[in-house]
Formats: C-alpha cells, sequence, structure tokens
C-alpha cells in the first residue's frame, strides 16, 4: 500500500526493488522495518561496540565508538526524515548499517587492509558493508546475508569504483549511469557527516587532545561557542562545549532541511526516479557547506593528525598488515570455520576474517600469533 504520509519523492516500501531472495512479507512490520531489525539483531552490528570510531575502544568508555556514532547518525537522520516527510524506516535502516564494513581501529585498520590486498581487488569499507549484508552474516537458514531490500543496499553503497559497480549489478549501475540513491539515502551520508564532526570536537576536547583555544579559530565552532558564552558567562568548560555542540548540531540540521526544500523545489522532483536523476538533493547552504568543511580541515589536521592519534594509527596499521601477511602465509593459522571460507579466495576470504574482528580481538589475535608464551 503506497503511504499518503509519505512526501511523493520518498522511497515507498509498496514500490520497492525487492530483495534478492523473496521472502513473504512480516505481517507487523514494513519490509524497511524487517530490514532496519535484521540489521540491529546481525552480529556485524553488535562489533560495532568494540570498533574504533577515533579512539581506541580501550582509551576510555566516554569516547564514541561505531556503535555510538551509528546511534547518533541514526538520530539524526531520522529527524530530518521525518520533518521533510521522507521514509523513516529506511533512513533509520542505512544510518545503522552504514559502517558495518569497517575494520578494526577506523581508517588506519581500513587503509593498512587496502594497502594488502592491492594485488587481490583491493578494500574499501563502503564495499565491504554491503558484502556484509549480502553476504557475511551467517544467521538465516534459506539465504547468506541479511536479504535486505534494494533500497537499503543501494543506500549502504555510498560510492564504488566504475570497476567495482561494474560487478555489482543492480546497486552498482547507478555508479554506471552517473545517478543518485533515495534522498533517504542522501540524507543519511549528511547525517553522518553532521554526526562526526560534532562528536569528534566533543571526544577531542573530552581526550584534551583539543583545546577550546585552538577552536576558535574554527567560525562555525567559535560563532556559537560565543553566543553560549554571552548568554552563561560562567559556564564550565564541559557544558559550554556541549552547549556549543547541540547548537551547532542544530545549525547544521536546520540549514539541511531548508536546503533540501529548496533543492526539491527547484528539482521539481515527484517520484523517487525522479530524485535518481536529479543533481544531488540532500546538502548545506554554501555558506554553511564552507563553514563544515572549515571544521573537518581543522579536525584533520588537529585531531587525526596529532602525534598521539599517529601513534595509535601506526600501530594499528602494523597489527592489520601482520595479522593478513601471517594467514596469507599460512592459511591454516586460520580458526577452522574461517579456513573452510578461504578455499576459494583466500586473500578475499582473509580480508573478511580481519576486517571483521573488532579493536580487542584484533589485538589479542596479533598477541596469540606474534607473542611467544601467549595462546
Ligand atoms: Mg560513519
Amino acid at each position: 500500500m503506497v503511504r499518503a504520509d509519505l512526501a511523493p519523492y520518498a522511497a515507498q516500501e509498496a514500490r520497492s526493488r525487492g530483495r534478492q531472495h523473496a521472502e513473504p512479507e512480516a505481517t507487523s512490520r514494513s519490509p524497511f522495518q524487517r530490514d532496519r531489525d535484521r540489521i540491529v539483531h546481525s552480529a556485524a552490528f553488535r562489533r560495532l561496540e568494540y570498533k574504533t570510531q577515533v579512539f581506541v575502544n580501550h582509551e576510555g568508555d566516554l569516547f564514541r565508538t561505531r556503535l555510538t556514532h551509528s546511534l547518533e547518525v541514526a538520530q539524526i537522520a531520522r529527524s530530518v526524515a521525518r520533518s521533510l516527510r521522507l521514509n523513516e524506516d529506511l533512513t533509520e535502516a542505512i544510518s545503522l548499517a552504514h559502517d558495518l564494513g569497517h575494520t578494526p581501529f577506523g581508517h588506519a585498520g581500513q587503509d593498512a587492509l587496502n594497502e594488502c590486498m592491492r594485488e587481490h581487488g583491493g578494500f574499501e569499507h563502503n564495499l565491504q558493508s554491503l558484502r556484509v549484508v549480502d553476504e557475511l552474516e551467517e544467521r538465516y537458514a534459506a539465504f547468506d546475508g541479511l536479504n535486505l531490500c534494494f533500497e537499503t543496499r543501494e543506500g549502504i553503497l555510498k560510492h564504488c569504483s566504475l570497476e567495482n559497480a561494474r560487478k555489482l549489478g543492480d546497486v552498482g549501475a547507478r555508479f554506471i549511469q552517473r545517478q543518485q540513491p533515495s534522498i533517504e539515502a542522501q540524507l543519511a551520508n549528511l547525517a553522518d557527516e553532521i554526526a562526526y564532526n560534532n562528536h569528534d570536537i566533543d571526544d577531542g576536547l573530552r581526550s584534551g587532545l583539543l583545546t577550546l583555544r585552538q577552536l576558535a579559530d574554527v567560525p562555525l565552532f567559535a560563532r556559537h561557542a560565543r553566543s553560549v558564552e554571552t548568554e552563561y558567562p560562567e559556564l564550565p568548560e564541559r557544558r559550554l562545549t556541549h552547549e556549543t555542540v547541540r547548537r551547532m548540531i542544530n545549525t547544521l540540521v536546520t540549514d539541511l532541511q531548508a536546503e533540501t526544500s529548496r533543492r526539491i523545489a527547484d528539482a521539481a522532483v515527484a517520484s523517487i526516479e525522479d530524485v535518481r536523476r536529479a543533481p544531488v538533493l540532500v546538502g548545506f547552504s554554501p555558506a554553511l557547506r564552507a563553514e563544515a568543511d572549515d571544521l573537518k580541515r581543522f579536525l584533520h589536521q588537529n585531531l587525526y593528525r596529532h602525534y598521539q592519534v599517529m601513534r595509535m594509527t601506526a600501530k594499528a596499521r602494523r597489527i592489520v598488515a601482520d595479522l593478513f601477511r601471517a594467514f596469507l602465509d599460512e592459511p591454516r593459522l586460520l580458526p577452522l570455520d574461517h579456513q573452510a571460507r578461504v578455499t576459494a579466495h583466500a586473500p578475499r576470504g582473509i580480508a573478511d576474517y580481519v576486517a571483521g574482528m573488532t579493536d580487542r580481538y584484533a589485538i589479542k589475535e596479533h598477541r596469540r600469533l606474534f607473542a611467544i608464551g601467549e595462546s
């Protein structure tokens, strides 16, 4: 049944391109709600709790992990979806699944694994998220993976090379045709950016790697911090930070809603097919886009390349590369259930195993393989 409460350009379950394996519909949940539930029940989703966002899991209990990051993304995306009358369930499913393919140790792990896989088709966490939901989860009797709807899978695959797109069939087609995914997918993508830019400031300050004085040079942060200080001159630093960050999120979300509505009106989209053919519809106004880019640049220079983060990154790269090479040289070092999987294409199977590890599992496995006296 087509939902009349949604905008005409929203993704409608009744018009979904469906699942790879035919299944009877659930009686009490819509297909996208069911996708979300399958994602939440997956093993890969639970592993996100112990995977790095910026700070390695053991560095502190209050820092974001991939799991809390994914929840923040979903929460931001859902509220915007509701206000624009988009399909909230689809945007939630995509948001919760968007990082399922992340390696241990965040981007350091992904870069190391990509390097290891250079001769074997490369490694890209985005593509891996799709691989997790399409193939790697082993939970259902009738199929591998989670058998999600096309629209959810399309949203998970944010970007991919043309070479990979050609191998992917239906979800790859849009990269070849240069089309966009649903607005819900575009929204999940921007909600990801809003979430990490803001929580990385918060975590950066909490860790002491960033200071409020440095952030005075970042216009988006500085003007919100100034308005908080004017209203509440005596506020302790922790409250000032949170109050500033929450106002920044509000500014970004409000701007995103207004700009997206404007673009939707300009493009005169009346269906999801129009959305696919239109230019990107979800975005910030040019002024806020520039401010968000400044903030990103600041975080790159001052947080992601902080020497303490770089030390962790260097260790993480070494762990991932060591693990991959040890298993490639001798696949019989793999646990038995994984040995069975790597027979067809050893490098990809090993990459799947390493990518699936949590930070602490990778550290333990590295010790078990390389430290004498450990088993
Ligand atoms: Mg993310």
